[in-house]
């Protein structure tokens, strides 16, 4: 076992009773009560936050309105907010192993991936999306308009910040979701105010903590952390609202996009996916073994965009399935301050039951268990990395998002057939197809119903690739300039002269 020692500033963060963030300052008041934060690798709490009322959503948005309403941000030059957003991305750098063990105690993940894709990818993409701040332009137009005679015309577009933006994060990579939406929006002279899940919101107090430092406006960056069904649906309902950036679960996605229409506030939903890695009999059994143990148990399956059900030739099934069932058998479980672990809890015992659940179901409707569904510590919130083989294609496990360490796979003897079965879902974020044949995948790719399909690898996300999906699985795009212009508005002026 390699455990890494806990910094003593990471304690003393978790020893701290966590108010809102509201105007740069701590927030609470004598009426506010306080739920606790657990360590999912010991089912320990660890802190304590403040838990959002409507009055608290309120407050924050009526904030976030005043300081979108005197312009103290969306008027600084474009190549000051620029620099100030580049300082955020010094100061979460500086406070990477900090933010980096907040993130693997909260949410249980390897503190690799904390290290690498929570921090690193973080620092990367805000120093990314920083630079468009200075290239959002509009166009111009030479128009016809014929009267009054002798009139001329000059029109043109201008993108101006959309105003009050709710970002609602789930659990899964707090930190890098929440700055996958923050960032775009104040790029583009929005406020904020970010609601993260409850169960994960240390990161995101951090981050409001190091946003204050960089020099964001009082105002400018608020967070409350509260329950969806109160904090999150006053918050999405306000009229003061302009934009809902949201990424969680469809169910969810589909209450918020109801609410934006009702005050005709802009949204995006980023909601989840069952997608599907397709392997033909061409890729050597190596690559496609290192493919789905990245694309599939990465995060212990926590990933919206994961792998999660794998179609494999026939004449490479038995060799792939066996494989893999070795690989998966030799990864290490353990908790995310475990270095050498790769296998982590799941967030919380509300989702290790989930999943506990899918393997049961995928066992009652028939299908074998490969490998997996083993005994686990009790006291974390673990779930064995599983493989269910040969399985039926109406089984739940192949129609519905698992979130959490399981693979399931089904052979396939003619690609053209079983297209329709990997588009047989009500999902589409993500896909990835594997073969050494550019004329299979370029004949392929366009029949694939997925916002991102990924050729010969499955998973990888970069600032500058937009991300999102179709279908049931969302609207609207993450990453790219088209996030940040998702938060403007376009205006046209046309001026007449002579
Ligand atoms: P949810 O969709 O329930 O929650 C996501 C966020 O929305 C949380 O902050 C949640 O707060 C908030 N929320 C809940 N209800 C409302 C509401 N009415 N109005 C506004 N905000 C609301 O996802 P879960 O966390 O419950 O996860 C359930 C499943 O969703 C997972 O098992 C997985 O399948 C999928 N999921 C997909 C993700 C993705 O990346 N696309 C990420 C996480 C989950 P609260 O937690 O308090 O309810």
């Amino acid at each position: 076992m390699s455990t890494i020692a806990i910094l003593k500033e990471v304690q003393a963060f978790l020893d701290e009773t966590h108010h809102h963030f509201i105007n740069g300052q701590a927030v609470s008041t004598a009426n506010t009560t306080f739920q606790d934060v657990f360590n999912p690798a010991t089912g320990a709490k660890i802190s304590q936050v403040a838990v959002a009322t409507t009055d608290d959503v309120n407050k924050a948005v009526e904030v976030a309105h005043a300081a979108y309403k005197d312009q103290r941000w969306s008027s600084l030059r474009p190549a000051d907010r620029e620099k100030i957003l580049y300082q955020l991305s010094v100061l979460v750098e500086q406070h990477a192993e900090i933010l980096a063990q907040l993130e693997t105690l909260n949410q249980g993940k390897s503190i690799h991936i904390s290290r690498g894709v929570e921090v690193g990818g973080t620092v990367e993409y805000i120093r990314y999306i920083a630079g468009w701040t200075t290239k959002l332009t509009g166009e111009t137009f030479d128009v016809s308009i014929p009267v009054p005679p002798g009139t001329k015309y000059t029109a043109y577009t201008k993108r101006e910040a959309v105003g009050v933006v709710a970002a609602i994060t789930p659990w899964n990579f707090p930190l890098a979701i929440a700055c996958w939406k923050v960032i775009p929006a104040l790029a583009a002279g929005c406020t904020v105010v970010l609601k993260p899940s409850p169960e994960t919101p240390l990161t995101s107090l951090y981050l409001a903590k190091l946003a204050k430092l960089a020099g964001i406006p009082d105002g400018v960056f608020n967070v409350i952390v509260g329950a969806g069904a109160e904090a999150g649906q006053a918050l999405v309902e306000h009229k003061l609202v302009r934009k809902i950036s949201f990424t969680g679960s469809t169910l969810v996605g589909k209450k918020v996009g109801t609410a934006a229409v009702n005050h005709m506030a802009h949204f995006s939903l980023e909601l989840g996916g069952k997608n599907p890695m397709i392997i033909m009999d061409d890729v050597a059994t190596d690559k496609a073994i290192q493919g789905i143990m990245m694309g599939s148990f990465m995060n212990s399956g926590q990933v919206c965009a994961a792998a999660s059900r794998i179609y494999i030739h026939q004449k490479k099934y038995d060799e792939i399935a066996a494989a893999l069932v070795t690989a998966v058998k030799g990864l290490k479980v353990g908790a995310g301050l475990d270095e050498t672990a790769q296998i982590q809890p799941l967030v919380s015992a509300r989702q290790r039951k989930s999943v506990q659940h899918f393997i049961d179901q995928a066992k009652q409707e028939g299908n074998t268990i490969l490998y997996g569904d083993q005994p686990v510590d009790q006291k974390g919130f673990y779930v064995s990395p599983t493989v269910i083989g040969h399985v039926k294609p109406d089984s739940t496990v192949v129609k519905e998002e698992i979130f959490g360490p399981v693979v399931v796979l089904i052979p396939f003897s003619d690609i053209d057939s079983v297209l329709a079965e990997v588009n047989d879902t009500d999902y589409g974020l993500a896909a990835s197809l594997w073969t050494d044949s550019l004329d299979t995948t370029m004949r392929l790719l366009p029949q694939i119903e997925a916002g991102i399909v990924w050729v010969n690898v499955h998973v990888p996300l970069d600032p500058a690739m937009p991300f999102g999906g179709v279908k049931q699985s969302g609207l609207g795009r993450d990453f790219g300039k088209a996030s940040v212009e998702s938060y403007t508005e376009l205006k046209t002026v046309c001026i007449a002269h002579t």
